[in-house]
């Protein structure tokens, strides 16, 4: 079978030059490699950038009605053309193509959201703050700025950010996950399609190189990044010390806490979809359920009853619910959690590792739903963000004792609690130390027009992505105090200026 080449979209087509490394892309359902990604060199990362860089003062001044076109058209080719993109995502990362498409969907609903961009970005202005003078503000784009995104969202994590900063007049450089890249040419040829004039959209591909090199870039202004929370921790720190603005959105553990007087059957689904949907590589996924006694017992009877009903298959077939890890490295180490699990305590409730695969599965990367019960925080289960189909089952006795859970965990991505009192709800709400909280609701993603980032170790910077934080992280905002003359002008004032 052949191999797929991807490579490097800059200045508006395919990079032709020979690479001098590549990284292989697996089908992770069945074990073989697909493609080979080419791995950028810092030459590359520099014609990217160039490419960005020249692109910026025609974009910048194109005016916000052009603009505004390119971008309805963009959407409108991404929605013809969603199945294939949703195709492309599963085949490289092997989440099943309905999954696949609902990424999709919620990266279109950012390119909605930018197509309102003239109206976002009003600044305002006052008249006459002093006698005969105006202030007003205006938002004015960064520059070229790059966007660094993981494995597990191809094509909505780049979508949380280069709309906006397309949209606010910015020119951008994508690094897309290796593990997954078809995805980002794709979308950068519809880019094209859709009149985007060249070099506002480059995709450069590769690892650690192409990263460092954009964060040591004087020419990048603002790095936006998604990822694991070490890495985030280093973009974040090296890019401030280059002097760029940045917002780095790191891991997670999220906790779905479940109340004695909640609907057991609702919260079953919900541990149940929230826990191994895309087999748990969501930063949103459910990984701890918290259930305040005494539910547990029931709420895992059903949960059982609805991981025996699942079906884990190859991502294009479309009986399959859940499908293979992304990489056999990746599925070893989610595994290799089931036995630290037990010896350190837990029990092994669902063993994923028995789950049957429909078709056999070849060599594919494998991991049915796992259940590891009497899970306490002091276990590697518990304190590591294991981002496979794992869901660990802590039982606690009160309502406080979940929130202190929550509280002194590391992470603050997502949490949801699931309760029919809306006095309990609403505390939780107030109180929770986590940036996106879900009331009977398991993945609280907020829409394109809010904003979405955690807390504390889950992001690193002020600015969470899209909505009106996003606008404001692409911009920068120029404060302007005007005077026309008039008759009554004049006279010499070395005093600071007051107003009167
Ligand atoms: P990752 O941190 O390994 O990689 C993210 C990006 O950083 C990739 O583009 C990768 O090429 C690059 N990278 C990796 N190692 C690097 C290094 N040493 N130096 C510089 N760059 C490096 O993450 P991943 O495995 O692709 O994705 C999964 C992680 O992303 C999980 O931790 C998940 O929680 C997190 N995530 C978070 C959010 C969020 O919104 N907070 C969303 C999606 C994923």
């Amino acid at each position: 079978m052949s191999t797929k080449h991807l490579t490097h979209w800059i200045g508006g087509k395919p990079h032709t030059g020979t690479a001098e490394r590549q990284g292989d892309v697996f089908n992770p359902a069945t074990g073989r490699v697909a493609g080979k990604v080419d791995l950028a060199s810092p030459a590359e990362v520099d014609a990217a950038v160039a490419a960005a860089k020249a692109a910026f003062p025609g974009w910048r001044d194109t005016p916000l009605s052009r603009r505004v076109k390119i971008l309805f058209r963009f959407r409108e080719l991404l929605e013809a053309h969603k199945l294939e993109l949703a195709e492309l995502i599963s085949a490289e990362h092997g989440k099943v193509v309905s999954d696949a498409l609902g990424e999709v969907a919620r990266g279109l609903e950012v390119v909605e959201f930018a197509c309102g961009i003239p109206h976002l970005l009003k600044g305002g202005f006052s008249e006459n703050v002093s006698s005969k003078v105006d202030a007003y503000s205006i938002l004015q784009p960064l520059g070229v700025v790059a966007g660094i995104t993981p494995f597990n969202f191809p094509a909505m994590v780049p979508m949380w950010m280069f709309p906006v900063a397309i949209a606010c007049g910015n020119t951008f450089v994508l690094k897309p996950s290796e593990k997954d890249p078809s995805a980002s040419v794709r979308i950068a040829e519809l880019w094209a399609e859709a009149g985007l004039p060249d070099g506002v959209f480059n995709v450069l591909q590769g690892d650690k190189v192409a990263v460092d090199g954009l964060l040591e870039h004087p020419d990048v202004k603002a790095v936006s990044f998604v990822g694991s929370t070490p890495i985030a921790q280093y973009i974040y720190e090296t890019a401030a010390r280059t002097g760029k603005r940045v917002q780095a959105l790191g891991g997670a553990k999220n906790h779905m806490v479940v109340l004695p007087d909640a609907d057991l059957d609702l919260a079953a689904d919900a541990a149940v979809s929230a826990g191994f949907g895309s087999a748990g590589e969501r930063c949103m996924a459910i990984s701890v359920l918290v259930a305040v006694e005494p539910v547990a017992d029931e709420l895992l009877e059903k949960i059982r009853e609805r991981v025996a009903r699942l079906k884990v298959g190859p991502g294009d077939d479309p009986e399959s619910e859940m499908g293979p890890l992304v990489t056999r490295e990746h599925r070893d180490k989610v595994a290799s959690y089931l036995d630290s699990g037990v010896a350190q305590g837990a029990t092994l409730a669902i063993d994923g590792r028995e789950t049957e695969i429909l078709g056999g599965g070849e060599d594919g990367f494998w991991l049915g739903p796992t259940v590891l019960d009497h899970v306490t925080p002091e276990m590697d289960a518990y304190r590591d963000e294991i981002f496979g189909p794992v869901l660990s089952v802590v039982r606690v006795a009160t309502y406080d004792e979940a929130m202190r859970l929550i509280g002194d965990n590391p992470y603050g991505n997502g949490t949801a609690i699931f309760t029919n009192d809306g006095g309990a709800a609403r505390r939780f709400q107030n109180e929770v130390e986590v940036g996106m909280v879900g009331i009977n609701v398991p993945i609280p993603v907020p829409m394109a027009y809010y904003s979405f980032g955690g807390w504390k170790a889950s992001l690193f910077g002020d600015s969470h992505a899209h909505g009106m934080e996003g606008v404001h992280f692409y911009t920068r905002t120029k404060a302007v105090t005007a005077r026309w003359l008039d008759p009554s002008h004049g006279g010499v004032n070395l005093g600071f200026p007051t107003n009167g």
